[in-house]
């Protein structure tokens, strides 16, 4: 009895020091991160402690154990930085066009259009510090007719209103329902990131898929390299060592399948919430599968991906019945120079 209310006790300082331990969801991620920084020290850790010829290694050639560090060290900050990163919320755009009004009227007004709406997408510029201001005050017509610009006319804005959020969804958002917010471009919630990925963070995420993979295999490479150089001068370093190989190479290929799965989209433009519920979104429905609506050629995704996004909302509308048929034409060879095919 004394034990539990002496835990209590303890418990109730330690929500009192971190609020955020309070919350299940959060403590659960932050238990994850924990686990992950861990992970990530145990493995460098072992190498250093075991690895005497790299430490001899690192005396001789010190610039080569400094790579190896600051990828190590760039992959957490990465990892850090994404899971802390928005991934683009609808009410916020929303927020940030009823400030402004600005957009709004810029395209509501065809023959005023903007460079950025040319390729049917409209491009909101929102610095970080601007989201989320004045929540009163916003003028709900702004964003319900910007947004039923995007779709098909007759589109009613019923269907598309989420019911839990009460804001009409652009193209391509979707409610996630781990953190109970629609979110623009929905890619995934990721568990291990504690977020969504969704278009103001995908291509940090993608990045940080990126760096992992390569610390993977450059860990993977220098725990080979002790085993062939160190094998049977202590058995159980040996046995610590292989082990942790094992669950490294199950991890690297999860990496692997996972970065060519989200270069796969990237080229095509796609989410992976579009390509694995395709059929039962409402806006893609009747589109031929090889058709990927929202693609732009394969140069233009590659640089909106990695050049555009990461600092701007780029909502893309649907396209019309004439651009589906003319991305469902065959290809020519003349398209495959262009970068048509993607
Ligand atoms: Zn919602
Ligand atoms: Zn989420």
């Amino acid at each position: 009895m004394t034990i539990r209310y002496s835990c209590g006790r303890v418990r109730d300082r330690c929500y009192n020091a971190f609020p955020c331990l309070s919350d299940p969801a959060r403590r659960s991620s932050l238990a994850l991160k924990a686990a992950l920084l861990m992970l990530h020290l145990v493995y460098a850790g072992v190498l250093f402690l075991f690895d005497t010829d790299l430490i001899e290694k690192t005396k001789r050639e010190p610039w080569y154990t400094a790579l190896y560090l600051l990828l190590f060290v760039a992959t957490l900050v990465q990892y850090f930085v994404t899971s802390g990163s928005s991934p683009g919320y609808v009410l916020d755009a929303m927020r940030y066009v009823n400030d402004t009004n600005t957009i709004f009227g810029k395209i509501s007004t065809p023959s005023k259009q903007p460079a950025s709406s040319k390729n049917g997408s409209t491009v909101i510029t929102v610095e970080g510090s601007q989201l989320g201001r004045n929540l009163l005050g916003s003028n709900a017509t702004s964003w319900t007719k910007l947004v039923l610009d995007m779709y098909p006319p007759g589109t009613s804005t019923r269907s598309l209103t989420c019911t839990y959020c009460n804001v009409e969804q652009p193209p391509r958002a979707k409610h996630c329902h781990d953190c109970d917010r629609c979110v623009l471009q929905f890619d995934h919630h990721c568990v291990w990131l504690g977020t969504c990925v969704g278009l103001g963070n995908h291509s940090r995420f993608w990045w940080y898929i990126c760096e992992e993979t390569a610390l993977c295999l450059w860990t993977g490479f220098l725990y080979i390299t002790y085993l062939r150089v160190n094998i049977s001068r202590a058995w159980w370093k040996d046995a610590i060592i292989i082990l942790l190989l094992v669950i490294l190479s199950i991890s690297l290929i999860f990496l692997l399948l996972l970065l060519l799965f989200h270069s796969y989209l990237i080229l095509t433009n796609q989410t992976t919430y579009e390509l694995v519920r395709r059929r039962r979104i409402p806006y893609l429905r009747g589109i031929p599968e090889r058709v990927y609506p929202f693609s732009k050629g394969l140069c233009r995704n590659l640089y909106n991906f990695f050049c555009v996004r990461s600092n701007i909302y780029e909502l893309e509308r649907l396209p019309n019945a004439q651009e589906l048929e003319e991305m469902s034409r065959p290809y020519t060879c003349l398209d495959f120079l262009r970068c048509r095919c993607c």
